[in-house]
C-alpha cells in the first residue's frame, strides 16, 4: 500500500485552508474555523476542534498532522526563571526561557536548532546548526511560556525576545511569519513593540527588515566596535565587517527613526580599555542609541572572564558623557544554565 505523507497543517495559510475545504466539497468558512483552532486556540489535536463534525475531524486527521512541540523538561531557577527543554516533532530539542520581574514576564525563544555562527563565548555555538525552526515551532514556544506565566505568575506574558538559540536573521522568513502569528488578532494579539529580535548583525537582513517595515524592536549583539577584536570573538565579522553593519543600521534608522539597542559584554583583556569604549561611542553616535551591558555567563572553559567592575564603570561614564543611554543588566537563571549564551541542551 502506498503511504501518503501527511502535511503539516500549520504550514497552510488561511486562504489555503479555505481552498482545501472547497476542494473537499465543503464550505470555505470551515477553513476559518480550523485556522482559529490552530492559531488562537492553539489546538494540539483535531479531536479538540469540537465545533467541527466528527467526520470533518477524521478527514483532517487522514490528511494532516499538527506538529506541536512538547515541553520535555521544565527547570526552575532560585530567582524564578523557568527553562523549558522543548522537543520538536523530529526529536530535536531547543530551549526557551521565561524571565519574571515584578513588572513583566519575558519569553526568550529560540529560532534555530543550534547555531551556524561561531561566537567564541556562546555555548549554543558549540551545537552547530541542525535546522531552522518552523514558524509554528517558534509560536508554540511562546504559547508554552504564556501558559506558564499565567500558571506560576498569574499574568500573561508581556514581552518576547529572540535571544535563545540561533541567529533569527538567518531564519528570516520563518521568524517573520511567527511574529505575524504572535501579533495578529487571530493569533496571540501581542503588540510588536513588546517584541525584540536580537541579531549578531547580518547587514543584508537588517536592511530587509527596514524595507519590510517591521514594527518590532531590533537589538544588535556588538561586543566590540573594533574589527580585529570583533573578528577574534565573533569570527563571522570577517565576512560582515563593522562598516557594513553600520551602513545597514544607518539605513534601518533612516526608515525607522527609533533608538538602536546594542548588547555588549565587557571581558577582561579583550575589550576593557578606554580605547574600546571610545570605539563603541564612535560606532553608535550616528543615531540615538542604548547600550545594554550584559554580565558574562561563563561557559566552562575559562577562556573568557568578566571584566572588573571598574571597567564597566569606565564604559558607563564614557557612554553617558557622549549622550548614550547605558544599562547594566544582571543575569537571570544562571543556576539552571538559562542565562544568555548558556543554552546548550545540557540536561539532555
Ligand atoms: N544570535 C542572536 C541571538 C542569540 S544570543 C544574537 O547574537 O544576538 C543572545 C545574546 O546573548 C547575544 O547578545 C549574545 O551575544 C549573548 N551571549 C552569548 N553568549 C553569552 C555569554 N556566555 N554570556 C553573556 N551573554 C552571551
Amino acid at each position: 500500500m502506498k503511504e501518503t505523507v501527511k502535511k503539516d497543517i500549520r504550514a497552510l495559510s488561511k486562504e489555503q485552508l479555505r481552498d482545501f475545504f472547497v476542494s473537499e466539497g465543503d464550505k470555505a468558512f470551515r477553513g476559518n474555523q480550523v485556522y482559529e483552532w490552530l492559531w488562537s486556540k492553539s489546538a494540539h489535536t483535531f479531536d479538540e476542534m469540537t465545533s467541527l463534525s466528527k467526520a470533518t475531524r477524521q478527514m483532517l486527521e487522514d490528511n494532516f498532522v499538527i506538529n506541536h512541540i512538547k515541553v520535555d523538561q521544565m527547570q526552575r531557577s532560585n530567582d524564578g526563571t523557568i527553562k523549558n527543554a522543548v522537543r520538536l516533532h523530529d526529536g530535536l530539542i531547543v530551549e526557551s526561557v521565561l524571565i519574571p520581574t515584578p513588572t513583566r514576564t519575558t519569553a526568550c525563544v529560540s529560532s534555530q536548532v543550534g547555531c551556524s555562527l561561531d561566537c567564541k563565548f556562546c555555548a549554543t555555538a558549540r551545537l552547530k546548526r541542525m535546522r531552522n525552526l518552523n514558524p509554528d515551532e517558534i509560536f508554540d514556544q511562546v504559547v508554552a511560556i504564556d501558559n506558564e506565566s499565567r500558571l506560576y505568575f498569574n499574568k500573561p506574558l508581556s514581552n518576547i525576545v529572540f535571544m535563545g538559540m540561533g541567529e533569527p536573521l538567518m531564519n528570516y522568513n520563518n521568524v517573520i511569519k511567527a511574529i505575524d502569528k504572535i501579533t495578529s488578532p487571530e493569533g496571540l494579539g501581542m503588540s510588536p513593540r513588546r517584541i525584540t529580535v536580537s541579531t549578531s548583525g547580518v547587514p543584508k537582513m537588517i536592511k530587509k527588515l527596514a524595507d519590510d517595515e517591521v514594527k518590532f524592536k531590533l537589538a544588535v549583539s556588538l561586543h566590540s566596535a573594533i574589527d580585529d577584536v570583533r573578528t577574534t570573538i565573533m569570527p563571522f565579522n570577517e565576512n560582515f565587517p563593522l562598516s557594513d553593519l553600520r551602513d545597514a543600521l544607518m539605513y534601518w534608522y533612516e526608515k525607522r527613526k527609533s533608538k538602536i539597542t546594542y548588547e555588549y559584554v565587557v571581558w577582561k583583556g579583550i575589550n576593557d580599555t578606554r580605547k574600546d569604549a571610545q570605539a563603541l561611542v564612535d560606532f553608535c553616535k550616528f543615531a540615538p542609541s542604548k547600550v545594554n551591558i550584559i554580565e558574562y555567563n561563563p561557559i566552562d572553559d575559562g577562556q573568557f572572564q568578566q571584566a572588573n567592575y571598574s571597567a564597566i564603570e569606565m564604559y558607563q561614564e564614557v557612554l553617558e558623557r557622549n549622550g548614550i543611554t547605558v544599562t547594566v543588566r544582571r543575569s537571570r537563571g544562571k543556576d539552571i544554565d538559562a542565562a544568555c549564551g548558556q543554552l546548550a541542551n545540557k540536561s539532555n
